[in-house]
């Protein structure tokens, strides 16, 4: 079944996502704040409009892929005027907190809302290949499974309104220590003497074993897929790492939480991000971490 879809920030996330949806079949009318974004959406099939509420105005399905929760907050307030009934589905990585309060938006002004951020990046974003997790009620996931299909290959049910969320800050809580972990050990390793390809052989086949070490290699050699084989061109970018990490750091403070090492390591992306790590891949924290030790 296809439906009218308004996609709204058509950026490096949003921008293949959109044009997977046409792919599929869909009608995709797009808006972003960027003429370059409409461009090339354009150019994948996308219809253009001049603003978000007239991308929403005759749409079945409201997507939007934004940068923070601010952004998604605004753009809600500005659909209110959607379609009665439309469902509403954002895919950006915003606060739990945010997500609540942007359904509750949606819901009062007679839409249905899901939350549903993504882990795959720009080419799981490209192939069609993402990880969606939804927070939603069982009729609104239903109905948003089809859709999501055509942009990933993996779509989890994580709970009620703001669990995709939840999910997804864990997540990349998980990912962000455990690089830091890896890559400690390697700087560790060189000052002992030992190889980068030993280290990686060991660990990578006993307890030590982690997406950080064995699909995104903190050093060049052992996996050649990964960044640091390319100076660490992003990737999943340092500045996004410590946005995830910010966020999941915020709401263990809200919930009095106690996650010392993802404080840390937020605080490690971030100087990170705002410093030489600027545009870089996460992995490359192990720059830093080598710095501290020379
Ligand atoms: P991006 O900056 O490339 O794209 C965001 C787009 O939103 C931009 O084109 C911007 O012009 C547009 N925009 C901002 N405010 C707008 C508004 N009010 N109306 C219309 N358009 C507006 O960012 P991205 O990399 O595509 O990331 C989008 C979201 O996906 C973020 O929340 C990010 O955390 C999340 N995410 C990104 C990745 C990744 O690898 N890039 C991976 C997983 C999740």
């Amino acid at each position: 079944m296809t439906h009218r879809i308004a996609f709204v920030g058509l950026g490096n996330m949003g921008g293949p996502m959109a044009a997977n949806l046409v792919r599929a079949g869909h009608t995709v009318t797009g808006y972003d704040l960027v003429p370059e974004a409409l461009d090339r959406a354009a150019g994948h099939g996308v219809r253009i409009a001049a603003t978000a509420a007239e991308a929403a105005a005759d749409a079945e399905v409201v997507l939007t892929m934004l940068p923070s929760g601010r952004h998604v907050l605004e753009t809600y307030r500005e659909l209110v005027t959607a379609k009665r009934d439309a469902l509403f589905v954002d895919c950006s990585t915003i606060a739990v907190g945010d997500a609540r309060v942007a359904a509750d938006l949606a819901r009062s002004a007679g839409h249905r809302a899901v939350d549903a951020p993504v882990s795959g990046g720009v080419p799981g974003a490209e192939a069609a290949s993402l990880t969606f997790m939804v927070g939603a009620d069982d009729t609104d996931f239903a109905a948003v499974e089809p859709v999501l299909t055509a942009m990933g290959r993996k779509v989890v049910h994580c709970g009620a309104s703001g669990a995709g969320q939840a999910a997804k800050i864990c997540n990349n809580l998980i990912l962000g220590i455990s690089m830091i972990a890896v890559s400690e050990a390697f700087v560790l390793g060189e000052s002992l003497g030992l190889g980068h390809q030993a280290l990686y052989d060991v660990a990578s086949t006993a307890s030590g074993q982690c997406w950080a070490l064995t699909s995104n290699c903190p050093v060049p050699g052992p996996v050649p897929a990964s960044p640091a084989n390319r100076d660490y061109a992003a990737g999943f970018a340092a500045a996004l790492m410590a946005k995830d990490l910010g966020l999941a750091a915020d709401a263990a403070t809200a919930h009095a939480v106690p996650v010392e090492l993802a404080s840390r390591a937020a605080e490690l992306y971030s100087d990170f991000a705002a410093g030489e790590g600027a545009g870089l891949d996460f992995s490359a924290i192990i720059t830093t971490l080598r710095e501290k030790h020379a």
